[in-house]
Parts: structure tokens; C-alpha cells; sequence
């Protein structure tokens, strides 16, 4: 299975990526942990994207998708994967596709976690206090202030993506106000719908049930959720051009740097190399 879960800071992609891992024995990339734990470490990458993390901004496309086009080539996410914050630009969508297709592998959906705006501060500032409590380190940028500023890159770069993957007719919308227990009952539900859940080794199955029962029936239910009009998303990916060709420069040649590598070493050491290259 593969997915992409979908939706502003504090929406739950994490607690509900997590619990899909759990269920379907995927594994969760989150690119945002992955950067954390660059920054943590000190690495080149780290180093570029700490500033930017802290202020709420994103990290440059080339970055973020050869860090998923390496982490992808791992062996324990040939079962499949659950996408975290990854893609948070039409660019890196288009990235995206361009690393499945050249590896042959088929998204199944993209689920959206569809919230208020207002509770997202309470949440954002509960997960902090969870974290305190616990004796972990809180997240910089989990702050009003920051969050004020994620919520800004989210709109204006994220939420294209809704418009980008409901017109490939990837998208699942679910409504994230409710449970953390109802929202993960409402994604198993659309997944085993869509046939997604037992698609491990019948992709076709999977895509017909898909036009028949879910990309439509959850898109009904996604109460008053607003797609952008093709020309809105179109103007919000003009200037992002330049950007989509580096990122697409960037898969090629983290696809071809890991083919490489595994075609050199002994199957133990392009492990580790690409382990390395994921750290930056
Ligand atoms: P997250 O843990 O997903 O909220 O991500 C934390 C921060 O990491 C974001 O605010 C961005 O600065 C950065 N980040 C994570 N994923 C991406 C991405 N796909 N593209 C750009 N920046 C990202």
C-alpha cells in the first residue's frame, strides 16, 4: 500500500500515519522527521534546512524529494509506505510521480485530513505540552507564531495539491475534526473501499473498485471542502516552474546515484550508502 496523507500542521498526519503503520506494516516517511533528525545531527542538510524549519518556511524542493528518492530505495519500504508531509508543493508532486513511474510503482490514494483552521492552534499547542510532558524537546516551530507562518506555506504551496490529486482522482478527503479514533476508522473504511487495503498483490482490483466507490463517495462527504478552480491552481504553480524542472533534475539523478551505488557495492554497503545519503 502507499499513501499520502495530506493536511495543515496539526491536522494528525502523524498519529494517523503512525496507526497505519501499524495496521498495514508500512512504514511512515515523514520528511519532516527526517529533517529534524539532519538538523539534530548537524548534517549539510541540517544545516540548510534548520534555519528555514524554524521560521516555518519550507525546505527547498531538490532537498526534501532526494531525501524521499533515496529513502524510498530502502528495502523496508518495498511493502509499501505512508507518505508524512511529503509532497508539500505541486513541484514535488510532479516529482513524486516522476520517481513511481520510473520505479513502477502505483500510489493507491492520497488521503486529506480536512480541519478547522481555529483548532489548529489548541492542537498544535496540545502537542507541545505532550511532548513537555513526556520530557522530550518541544518542536521550534511549534509556536503560535510559527504556526501562523506553516499555515501561510500551507495554503499558498500545499493546498494546490488537493486540486492536483482530486484531478488524477487520487483523493480521499476525510473529515479530521472528528476522534482520533473515528478518523482512523473513516480512513480504514475508505481504504478498504477503494480496495486499497487488500491491494498488496492486485493493484487492478484496487483501481476498479476505486471509480466505483471511493474517490466519489468521499469526495461527497468532504462537507463544504473548496477545490481551487483549475486557473487558480494553474497561477499558483506558474512561478514554480523553475522549480519543478530542479526537482525533477534532482529525482533523476538520486535514482540514478542509488542504481549506481547498488550496482558497486555488495547489497550490505549500498545499504549503508544510501542510509547515509537519507542522513544528508
Ligand atoms: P512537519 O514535521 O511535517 O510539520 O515538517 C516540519 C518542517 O519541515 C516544515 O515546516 C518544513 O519547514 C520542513 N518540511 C517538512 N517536509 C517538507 C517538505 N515536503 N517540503 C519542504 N519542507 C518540508
Amino acid at each position: 500500500m502507499r499513501l499520502i496523507l495530506l493536511g495543515p500542521p496539526g491536522s494528525g498526519k502523524g498519529t494517523q500515519a503512525q496507526r497505519l503503520v501499524e495496521r498495514y506494516g508500512i512504514v511512515q516517511l515523514s520528511t519532516g522527521e527526517m529533517l529534524r533528525a539532519a538538523v539534530a545531527a548537524c548534517t549539510p542538510v541540517g544545516l540548510q534546512a534548520k534555519d528555514i524549519m524554524a521560521a516555518g518556511g519550507l525546505v527547498p524542493d531538490e532537498i526534501v524529494v532526494s531525501i524521499i528518492a533515496d529513502r524510498i530505495e530502502l528495502p523496508d519500504a518495498k511493502k509499501g509506505f505512508v507518505l508524512d508531509g511529503f509532497p508539500r508543493t505541486v513541484p514535488q508532486a510532479e516529482a513524486l510521480d516522476e520517481l513511481l513511474k520510473h520505479k513502477h510503482m502505483k500510489l493507491d490514494a492520497v488521503v486529506e485530513l480536512r480541519v478547522n483552521e481555529s483548532a489548529l492552534v489548541q492542537r498544535v499547542e496540545t502537542r507541545a505540552a505532550q511532548m513537555r510532558a513526556r520530557g522530550e524537546e518541544v518542536r521550534v516551530d511549534d509556536t503560535p507564531e510559527v504556526l501562523t507562518k506553516r499555515l501561510a506555506s500551507y495554503r499558498a504551496q500545499t493546498e494546490p495539491l488537493i486540486h492536483y490529486y482530486s484531478e488524477r482522482r487520487k483523493l480521499l478527503t476525510v473529515d479530521g475534526m472528528m476522534t482520533i479514533e473515528e478518523v482512523t476508522r473513516e480512513i480504514n473504511r475508505i481504504l478498504h473501499a477503494i480496495g486499497a487495503a487488500e491491494s498488496k498483490s492486485s493493484g487492478k482490483a484496487g483501481t476498479a473498485k476505486r471509480a466505483a466507490a471511493g474517490t466519489r463517495e468521499a469526495t461527497k462527504k468532504a462537507a463544504g471542502r473548496q477545490v481551487k478552480p483549475a486557473a487558480k491552481a494553474a497561477k499558483g504553480r506558474a512561478p514554480a516552474k523553475k522549480a519543478a524542472k530542479a526537482a525533477r533534475r534532482a529525482v533523476k539523478r538520486a535514482s540514478e546515484a542509488v542504481r549506481k551505488g547498488a550496482k558497486k557495492a555488495p547489497r550490505k554497503a549500498a545499504k549503508k550508502l544510501t542510509k547515509k545519503r537519507a542522513k544528508g
